[in-house]
């Protein structure tokens, strides 16, 4: 073959380049599928893996309630400060935007959440959470330094970036309203597709686990005043009571998912609060009980909350008490359900699978628990997932929200170089896209 001809050949090849892997799932046969391997392999070298460790052991020591992230988000600053990359701050008060790439489109965001729970940590270590009552009992240490060891490994491979990553270092996911703060600070706008992950202490270190469509719960929460009239406990005639009137309601309550609910599908209705009465020998005026309720849809959301209402102030009236029902309607007290989007599945199937192995990417049952990245998808193309952190060899890992939560520190160069992978590849992938649609447009003409 003459020289023209190798030249025209390579320039017909870097013409249709290397085939999206939107269109096509066989990633194998072009650069795009090294990313991830190349990614893991920077975040699994041991600079990156100890400081990652640091940080996120240097957060945990000083856990911070939503909101309130103060010296997390001065941590956040001062290293992307050392890296060279600029951000936005204050936004939703705490939180740190930033920006590596081109500057230009296509965006794309990666989110971590970064605040603590109001308890107290029960597992003794070296970096036991040092304030007490607070604790670090979700993994968002975790995640900030997974998300700061991202940067890193995109600000390292900037010059491939095709586009711009948005770093979402954001606060108040624990019922603070963190996210929806964070959409109307505008931080968000172009903005094309958003990742986010969660540490899962019951899912196998270096496994990702997720699926298309619902993955996690809408939530709601409620409270009601059972109100009757006290009295002497011995008797009871001259009385009206709220305890034996909130008791039936809790029963009560119970009927809606068991006997109105379709099985398949699946909603939660409880009371986790009940306060009352302060002696052994009198009947309260009053009786204050409150709970959470759970679905998947709207209109199963929305049924629940209109028979929720309805029994208690029902059964209520049966035993002669007044009840009023708060249901908190602003966004910190209300999740909406975490839907992945269908494309970004397969996406992220493509992706994980070419890092991880395509037997280490599973399917993930949904969950009732829930996640305030909802509210990003809610506007924007979201994708939600697992990450794995158990060794079966190192003894079982207590769930979230557990005093005796812990993490498994192993699973971070997974979780950086995931993030890191999921924005790059994104990005030239979508200029695919558009060069792509470019050329039939121009072939048209
Ligand atoms: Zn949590
Ligand atoms: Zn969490």
């Amino acid at each position: 073959m003459g020289f023209f001809k190798w030249v025209s050949l390579i320039f017909i090849l870097n013409l249709f380049g290397p085939r999206s892997a939107f269109s096509d799932s066989s990633s194998t046969s072009n650069g795009l599928s090294e990313i991830p391997k190349r990614f893991l392999q920077y975040a699994k070298k041991p600079e990156l893996f100890d400081w990652m460790v640091g940080i996120r052991r240097k957060i945990h020591e000083n856990p911070e309630l939503g909101f309130e992230e103060f010296e997390t988000s001065k941590l956040i600053r001062a290293e992307l400060d050392k890296m060279g990359i600029p951000y936005n701050y204050p936004v939703a008060v705490t939180g740190v935007i930033g920006f590596i790439g081109t500057g230009g489109a296509p965006f794309v965001a990666i989110r971590a959440d970064m605040d603590a729970l109001a308890m107290q940590e029960m597992v003794e270590w070296e970096h036991k959470s040092r304030i007490p009552g607070k604790m670090h009992a979700c993994g968002h240490d975790a995640h900030v330094a997974m998300l700061l060891g991202a940067a890193k490994i995109l600000q390292e491979h900037r010059e491939e970036l095709k586009g711009t990553v948005i770093l979402v270092f954001q606060p108040a996911e624990e019922g603070g309203g963190g996210a929806m703060k964070v959409i109307d600070a505008g931080a968000l706008e172009n903005v094309n597709a958003i990742f986010g992950l969660h540490v899962a202490p019951n899912l196998p270190v270096g496994e990702a686990h997720s699926r298309a469509g619902p993955i996690g719960a809408g939530s709601g929460f409620f409270e009601a005043v059972i109100s009757g009239k006290g009295g002497h406990a011995a008797i009871p005639q001259h009385s009206v009571d709220p305890v034996l009137a909130a008791s039936n309601v809790i029963v009560s309550l119970q009927h809606i998912v068991s006997r109105e609910a379709d099985p398949l599908d699946p909603q939660v209705v409880t009371v986790a609060r009940f306060q009352g009465g302060g002696a052994f020998n009198v009947i309260p005026d009053s009786v204050t009980i409150g709970g959470t309720f759970r679905a998947f849809s709207k209109e199963s959301f929305m049924r629940l909350r209109h028979r929720i209402k309805e029994v208690i102030t029902g059964q209520a009236a049966v035993q002669r008490c007044n009840a009023t029902v708060n249901f908190f309607t602003e966004e910190k007290n209300f999740f909406p359900p975490t839907v992945n989007n269908k494309g970004l599945h397969e996406y992220f199937l493509d992706v994980a699978g070419d890092m991880l192995g395509t037997h280490r990417v599973k399917d993930l049952k949904p969950l009732m628990g829930s996640e305030d990245f909802a509210f990003y998808q809610e506007v924007i193309p979201g994708y939600f997932f697992l990450l794995g952190m158990e060794n079966g060899t190192r003894g079982r890992l207590e769930s979230s929200h557990s005093p005796y939560f812990r993490i498994n520190e192993d699973a971070f160069p997974y979780g950086a170089a995931l993030h890191a992978s999921l924005a790059a590849r994104y990005l030239l992938e979508f200029q695919q896209e558009v060069s792509v649609s470019d050329r039939n447009y121009h072939d048209e003409l």
